[in-house]
């Protein structure tokens, strides 16, 4: 018998949760498509898996790496694909012309390549999503290069369709619209003077701007984490956006241990017993993606109720109290996150967001769709 571990992906509610998200963003936009975000090996729960799951309903899937990209099209995918850091060399752009792949431009070095092979091999049309940098500081294009970049676009022999994105770097902010509405000034002082910016269809919206500020949905929103059942918010659960979980990593207790008190548990023996005290060994650790980091008191259920773990995680094994459950024992069946226990919370407490620890899950863990 395998060890008892498993993550089992809710293809239902990822549906479920791909049509809330264009849900949210057709409120103010009745035409809004949505970008599935799918990079990361759809966020740790399974690329292919995610995209046959989506495949009837999605209008079309983001992602970062060239060979999950050609990856989809060879599973059948037909929806547009979007490179969200674009190519990475020249070479990249004849692989995206022949698998009708959309790139973010986010450089005026990527331009240039652009020009470059399009001068070369006449035919070559990409969609082009031209990254503004308002105020993320990470990717994309400033004020200052905007009018080289618009020359280079110009110079374009056969230009592809053009839109203009941006990305917000605190739409989960506590701070209200304010939050959003800097970013959105900076976005649109750029574009003032470009009078062409004002027809272009707008790619801005990320899962927290969708759900808490869904009149940036505009042309294309790409909802990531909200896909996935997880909240991007601090302040606010993922049930109550109306979103599902998808990944629910379960597992059982292996072992027992009845310790007294001032006995310890774990590597460091960072937990000591203050009352006698019945401990639960989970078959679940950090080389299957649980957080190490993880302190004690950490939510966990057992048998269907909740209770916290104990010390240190261990690579292959946790502690959980089992004090108040006396009914449980070894094979009891233990929910590490997912139905019933929001990874947010587990995240939460383990000083991380749900983002991580999905994209975590360890290749060990054997994965079952449901
Ligand atoms: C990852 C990513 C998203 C999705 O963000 P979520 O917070 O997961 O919704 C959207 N846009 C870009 C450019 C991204 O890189």
């Amino acid at each position: 018998m395998p060890r008892p571990i498993e993550a089992r992906i809710d293809l239902t509610a990822l549906r479920h949760n791909y049509l809330v998200a264009r849900e949210y963003a057709s409120r103010q936009h009745r035409e809004a498509k949505a970008w599935a975000v799918v990079k990361a090996n759809a966020y740790g729960h399974g690329l292919l898996r995610a995209a046959a799951a989506l495949a009837d309903v999605a209008d079309g899937f983001a992602l970062l790496d060239l060979d999950e990209a050609i990856a989809l099209r060879q599973a059948g995918i037909r929806q547009p694909i979007l490179l969200l850091e674009g190519f990475f060399e020249a070479a990249d752009l004849s692989i995206c012309a022949t698998h009708a792949l959309s790139v973010v431009v986010h450089s005026l070095e990527q331009l240039r390549l652009l020009r470059q092979a399009a001068v070369a091999a006449p035919d070559l049309r990409l969609p082009i999503y031209l990254k503004l940098n308002s105020g993320m500081n990470r990717l994309g294009i400033t004020a200052a290069q905007l009018p080289a970049v618009r020359r280079e676009l110009e110079a374009l022999p056969t230009p592809g369709p053009l839109t203009l994105m941006t990305h917000f770097a605190e739409a989960d902010g506590v701070g209200g619209e304010r939050c959003i509405a800097w970013q959105l000034e900076r976005f649109a002082a750029m574009t003032a003077d470009w009078p062409a910016a004002a027809s272009l269809p707008l790619s801005l919206a990320n899962s927290a701007a969708i759900l808490r500020y869904p009149q940036t949905a505009h042309d294309w929103v790409r909802p990531g984490i909200m896909l996935y059942g997880g909240s991007p918010f601090a302040d606010q659960d993922a049930a109550s956006l109306g979103l599902k979980p998808v990944m629910t990593l379960h597992s059982r207790i292996l072992a027992v241990q009845e310790i007294g008190i001032g006995e310890r548990v774990g590597y460091g023996g960072t937990f000591v017993a203050q009352r006698p005290t019945r401990v639960g060994i989970v078959a679940c650790g950090y080389a299957d993606g649980y957080p190490r980091h993880a302190p004690g008191g950490t939510p966990i259920v057992v048998d269907g109720r909740r209770t916290q773990t104990l010390g240190r995680v261990s690579m292959d094994m946790l502690a959980c109290d089992l004090s108040e459950l006396p009914g449980a024992g070894v094979n009891s069946p233990v929910v590490l996150w997912g139905d019933g226990l929001p990874a947010d919370e587990v995240a939460s407490a383990a000083g991380t967001i749900s983002y991580e620890l999905f994209c975590a899950l360890a290749r060990r863990v054997p994965v079952r769709e449901a």
